[in-house]
């Protein structure tokens, strides 16, 4: 893939006045906060095309990747201009220690795979060095992003043609933004906050055929958004646990890992029910995304990783699930769960055969789609929506329904509102609005597609493409 394909150019003259006006800026917060440290935060690109949709997704990821690393510093003032035709940008100002926050940014630029595409420069007004360079703190200067010699050589030989360049670039974003995608070792916060987010996001994109949104409660009677925003908020501290029972586990057997989150999630079932008066808003999810946030926590305890390493974690864990739960537990013949009744009638495995296929559906299409999905975030998650409409075998739809004979409706419907345009077009948009009236009509509502949707979110977050 070429990611200079599409974009405006920019020339130099524009490229030198927004230079001023950044210095201008900067010069300003050194004044307004003297005692603090200012960060100039932008990318470095050569060529005339400094901005368009996955320059834009490269400079969004670094910015959560630096913010993540400065959780505890105290963060005065930021401003960020992600649109300019000149390339997006950003500043910080923080309080601390120049040359901790140095060397903090220093392995942004050399760790982070896309970090070799920023400039981060720090000020301090105050500091009898007002600015630190690599070598004052014992580190290389930076190289080359072509043939790793000192990169300042190169560019003022001009060593490399820009085509020599586009080729590294387009080769380290599809090498970050693959489908065994790298991730970061997010703290817990960070984490935490894009299990929230998700669930939140979810629940906000209107119109999701029979689902909850703002404006309608769908074919749920007896829940409307604001029953999800407690909820969601009720399951924090479960989100919270799931991180640090991952975080903590030094066995080997991940089974066991499992179990410990499954306890913890039947104490979040109970905050769930107080916090919505009884009513299952999030019962899925606190299975599946307690799963994934405890995957994800145990894999990056001792540095970064990659969705791979993510998808064997998950499936170590859940290698006995559809065994135990599905098959024994109908053998038992206790009271039977939803998800149990339908493997007994149809062979369905549901959320349990997903968990145990490490959620093909998140990983192999929902994800790579939503990275690619153009638009307002509303339109990108509709889609998405609808894509995973069409292949999930949806136990809520199911059950709603009365039978799997609905999924290749469903599949049918997902067809038509792709051919039509989808949320780019205004026959889709249409096709949807009647679709959400349909489902309403007959009671029929896409829950499993929609905790398929919030785990999509809540990956694509960690890897910066919403
Ligand atoms: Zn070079």
């Amino acid at each position: 893939m070429n990611i200079f394909s599409k974009g405006k150019s920019t020339d130099l003259s524009a490229v030198l006045l927004q230079r001023e006006k950044r210095s201008h800026y900067q010069n300003q917060l050194e004044q307004r906060y003297p005692n603090k440290i200012v960060i100039s935060f932008k990318l470095n690109i050569p060529g005339p095309i400094k901005n368009n949709d996955y320059l834009a997704r490269i400079f969004q990821t670094g910015w959560r990747v630096l913010l993540s690393q400065l959780t505890g510093q105290v963060i005065e003032h930021s401003r960020m201009e992600a649109n300019l035709n000149t390339g997006p940008e950003a500043f910080l100002v923080v309080t601390g220690n120049l040359s901790a926050l140095k060397q903090l940014t220093i392995k942004f630029e050399d760790n982070f795979p896309l970090g070799r595409l920023f400039d981060v420069d720090l000020m301090a007004g105050q500091d009898e060095k007002y600015q630190l360079s690599r070598q004052d703190l014992g580190f290389a200067p930076r190289t080359c992003l072509i043939c790793n010699q000192d990169a300042k050589s190169c560019i003022k030989i001009q060593r490399h043609s820009l085509m020599e360049a586009y080729q590294v670039i387009n080769s380290l974003y599809a090498n970050y933004y693959q489908e065994n995608f790298y991730l970061f070792n997010w703290g817990e916060d960070t984490v935490i906050n894009a299990a929230l987010t998700a669930l939140l996001d979810e629940v906000t994109v209107t119109p999701k055929p029979g689902l909850v949104d703002p404006a309608s409660n769908g074919s749920h009677q007896d829940m409307t958004a604001f029953t999800f925003i407690e909820s969601s908020l009720a399951l924090r501290p479960y989100f919270v646990q799931a991180f640090e029972l991952g975080h903590n586990f030094q066995g080997t057997d991940l089974t066991s890992l499992f179990e410990q989150v499954r306890q913890a999630g039947i104490q979040a079932e109970q905050a769930m029910y107080l916090a919505t008066q009884g009513v299952n808003t999030h019962k899925g999810l606190i299975f599946s995304l307690g799963i994934m946030i405890a995957a994800l926590a145990q894999i990056t305890r001792t540095g970064p990783s990659h969705a791979g390493k993510l998808r064997q974690t998950i499936q170590a864990m859940t290698a006995n699930l559809v065994a135990t739960d599905l098959q024994q537990g109908l053998a038992e013949q206790k009271a039977l769960t939803a998800g149990q009744q339908q493997y007994q009638r149809y062979q369905l495995t549901g959320i349990r055969g997903e968990a145990a296929q490490a959620f093909p559906m998140v990983f192999e299409l929902a994800l790579p789609f939503l990275g690619q999905a153009t638009g307002a975030d509303n339109q990108r998650y509709l889609d998405t929506l609808m894509l995973i409409a069409g292949q999930l075998a949806d136990s809520t739809l199911i059950k709603r329904a009365g039978s799997p004979a609905i999924l290749a409706e469903m599949r049918a419907w997902s067809a038509e509102y792709f051919a039509l345009g989808g949320s780019q077009r205004e026959a889709g948009r249409t096709f949807l609005a009647n679709l959400d009236q349909d489902f309403i009509k007959r009671n029929l509502s896409l829950g499993g597609a929609a905790d398929t949707l919030v785990l999509t979110i809540f990956l694509a977050r960690l890897q910066g493409v919403v």
